[in-house]
């Protein structure tokens, strides 16, 4: 749809078909890219992948890419996990994903998909001796789940998976099978969204989000071994909290109805941004509403990434 902004340039984005996507070593239109039927990841789910934010600054005229280089650190040790080759560094990622949005001319939020995967179109489970791809694919993205007046969880009765059995420290795309029983099983509860615990029955994260929560002014949030993903946002948010609000942050294993007696909790990562919880298995979670610190730190949280903190323009990249 065309926009008229401000100084009455027509914004008008590609549709999907007209964007540009990079596909190993080169820039191509979605529409020219087609995947065979037998692509081992579409089968088997040997693939790794990334969700970077952009936001768009109508003030500045500007997309600020937030904290790309730690999303490409993950992917390179996701990959290395599930044995895909990387033929790229982190700074030509960077470099393709800059220049897709540049041709996409984007001018609103946007969501960039980096994915590597096993690209061979055989038969047969396993990961050595097959072909990598890469790709890299952007398009227009607002809110995955309400940020303002705070969603509704359920705890799931599906359970994480374990380091032993399919590491959820590496975002690979089979794992996310977990993601989706979780969060469609929620939806279909009539929840907004899942927080799945771990087989020794502690709290790990949501369905595409790590969680955090705040008793007597403290955060806590699961540690790493509790088989979430190392998510980018958690770790900035612990930086924040600790830094810039003067908060103790504990990484510790959290108990089940801990949650229920939380003062608050909130959900966060690259979708999910800082997304409040006011309901847990039909709980009120504090007073009911969005709490003070879960604000304090998603208002900080907004206005880096939209460029308004000067001492924080690092974890940007502008785009144009
Ligand atoms: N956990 C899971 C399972 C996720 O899919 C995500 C989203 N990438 C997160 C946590 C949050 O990670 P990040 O902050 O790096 O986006």
């Amino acid at each position: 749809m065309a926009l008229e902004t401000e100084n009455s340039e027509v914004y008008a984005p590609p549709s999907q078909a007209e964007s540009w996507v990079y596909f190993d070593g080169e820039f191509k239109q979605y529409k020219d890219v087609h995947l065979g039927l037998m692509t081992h990841a579409l089968h088997y789910g040997t693939g790794c992948f990334e969700g970077i934010r952009g936001y768009w600054s109508e003030t500045q005229r500007q997309m600020f890419l937030v904290l790309v280089e730690p999303h490409f650190r993950r992917l390179q040790q996701s990959a290395k996990i599930v044995r895909i080759e990387l033929k790229y560094g982190i700074q030509e990622m960077t470099e393709a994903t800059l220049e897709i949005l540049r041709r996409n001319r984007f001018q609103e939020d946007v969501y960039i998909r980096p994915l590597a995967f096993k690209s061979s179109e055989e038969i047969g489970v396993r990961l050595h001796n097959l072909d990598d791809s890469f790709a890299i694919y952007t398009a227009p993205f607002g809110a995955y789940v309400d940020v303002e007046n705070g969603i509704r969880c359920m705890v799931s009765s599906w359970r994480r998976v374990d380091d032993n059995a399919a590491p959820a420290r590496a975002k690979i795309t089979g794992i996310y099978i977990n993601s989706a029983l979780a969060k469609t099983e929620a939806m279909d509860n009539g929840f907004d969204e899942a927080i799945v615990l771990t087989h020794d029955g502690h709290v790990s994260e949501g369905s595409a989000e790590n969680i955090f929560v705040v008793r007597e002014d403290t955060l806590i949030t699961p540690p790493e071994s509790d088989n979430i993903l190392e998510g980018v946002t958690r770790k900035v948010l612990m930086k924040l909290a600790r830094e810039d609000l003067g908060l103790p942050v504990v990484e510790r294993s959290l108990d089940r109805s801990e949650l229920y007696v939380a003062d608050e909790v909130f959900l966060c990562g690259t979708g999910a941004q800082v997304s409040p919880v006011i309901d847990i298995d039909r709980r009120i979670i504090g007073d009911g509403v969005v709490g003070p610190v879960t604000k304090a730190l998603q208002d900080l949280y907004f206005d880096i990434c939209k460029g308004r903190v000067e001492e924080k323009l690092d974890w940007l990249t502008p785009v144009y």
